[in-house]
């Protein structure tokens, strides 16, 4: 399955869009806002610019989106005055992959500058906004061009399926799973730990070509707290997704061949994983790493269905495009799912973990 051409999160303002169920990963990133403004704090105290460069790979459609932009803007500027210096331009490149839907991002910016205008009684900083599409497993962005980097809830997708999963007939050695679980062997664990440092290693090898030396990059993504793959943690998510759509299958709503081959472009590292890779990698100076959960009051009372929705929005291209079903089907998955979640939650919290990571570029 070609990741870059056909993943990407539900796009418009519909009920299954993207924009309208994205609200958990914003929760989690403001939990953790505070590490990442007091870096772009200290950065500013560091360097001196005229233009202030600003990545976010990563940045899908939908509110999440610009509400950073418009933390980070603010933040910039206020560290300026307060040490006496006019306010920088800023040339914030927002990214993703080129199958997103940048339209609606492109749609929102008159409002933004609008809010952005409101808030300084007319004056509107001087603030350019443009679309990068592309894989951040690879360079974006001209040499040394770049002060800041964020990149929230996109790292834990891999480049690819990896495909040392597949045998020599094309048949996927983890059958019966999408992702790792507790039937998975050690040669699908060895894959899909393989693919994340060669994708990690190349992400950070072209990011630090386009920081500037000292710049910074803010790094939130979903991980895992040791050494085991399979936990009430990230992993499980999964699981419950692999049995709801054992049920279409058993019901003859897709295939069980097609089931059979489908497995997720998903990661989720530990902490000792992510610091090798940072290590070996030389670059970067991890200046600090963090992690946290999301509880289950954050999911609101119907957390079944928050956390179906949230999954729904992101996993609905690719679920489609292999399995070759339509609304109905995916309806009635994500149902499904979302009564497992709750059926699990009663039992023992299942709560996913996440990684915020600090590097300075050496
Ligand atoms: N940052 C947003 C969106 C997170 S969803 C937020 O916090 O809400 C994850 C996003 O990462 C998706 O839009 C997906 O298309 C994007 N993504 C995944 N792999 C990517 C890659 N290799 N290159 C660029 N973007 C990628």
């Amino acid at each position: 399955m070609d990741v870059e051409k056909l993943f990407h999160m539900t796009g418009g303002a519909g009920p299954s869009s993207y924009a309208k169920n994205s609200s958990l990963q914003k929760k989690a990133a403001d939990m953790v806002k505070n590490i990442t403004l007091e870096t772009l704090q200290q950065l500013c105290l560091e360097i001196t610019v005229k233009t202030f460069c600003i990545a976010d790979l990563g940045c899908s459609s939908g509110s999440n989106t610009l509400a950073m932009i418009k933390d980070i803007v603010e933040t910039v500027e206020g560290t300026c005055r307060k040490i006496l210096l006019s306010d920088p331009q800023f040339h914030v490149h927002l990214n993703d992959l080129s199958t997103n839907d940048f339209n609606s991002v492109f749609k929102a910016l008159p409002d933004f500058y609008r809010e952005l205008r409101k808030e300084r009684s007319g004056g509107r900083p001087h603030i350019y906004v443009g679309g990068y599409p592309g894989s951040f497993y690879g360079r974006l962005f001209p040499n040394n061009s770049l002060h800041f980097i964020y990149s929230s809830y996109s790292l834990h997708w891999l480049s690819k399926v990896p495909p040392a999963l597949y045998n020599e007939h094309g048949d996927s050695v983890n059958k019966g799973n999408i992702y790792i679980s507790e039937f998975s062997s050690p040669r699908v664990i060895k894959a899909y730990f393989t693919q994340f440092q060669e994708d990690f290693f190349t992400f950070l090898r072209s990011r630090s070509e386009e920081l500037v030396v000292g710049g910074r990059m803010v790094l939130i993504l979903l991980g895992r707290k040791g050494p085991d793959h399979v936990d009430r943690g990230n992993s499980f998510f999964w699981e419950l997704l692999s049995r709801s759509l054992a049920m279409l299958a058993s019901q003859g709503v897709i295939e069980k061949e097609k089931l059979d081959s489908y497995e997720v472009n998903f990661y989720a590292p530990s902490k000792e994983e992510l610091e090798e890779e940072v290590r070996s990698e030389g670059s970067f100076k991890l200046d600090q790493l963090e992690m946290f959960q999301i509880k289950k009051e954050d999911y609101g009372e119907r957390c079944g269905s928050a956390v179906a929705v949230t999954v729904r929005a992101i996993q609905e291209s690719m679920i489609r495009h292999h399995f070759g079903v339509g609304e109905e089907s995916i309806d009635c998955l994500f149902e499904n799912y979302a009564r497992m979640v709750d059926e699990e939650m009663v039992k023992e919290e299942i709560k996913p973990l996440t990684f915020i990571l600090v590097l300075r570029k050496l």
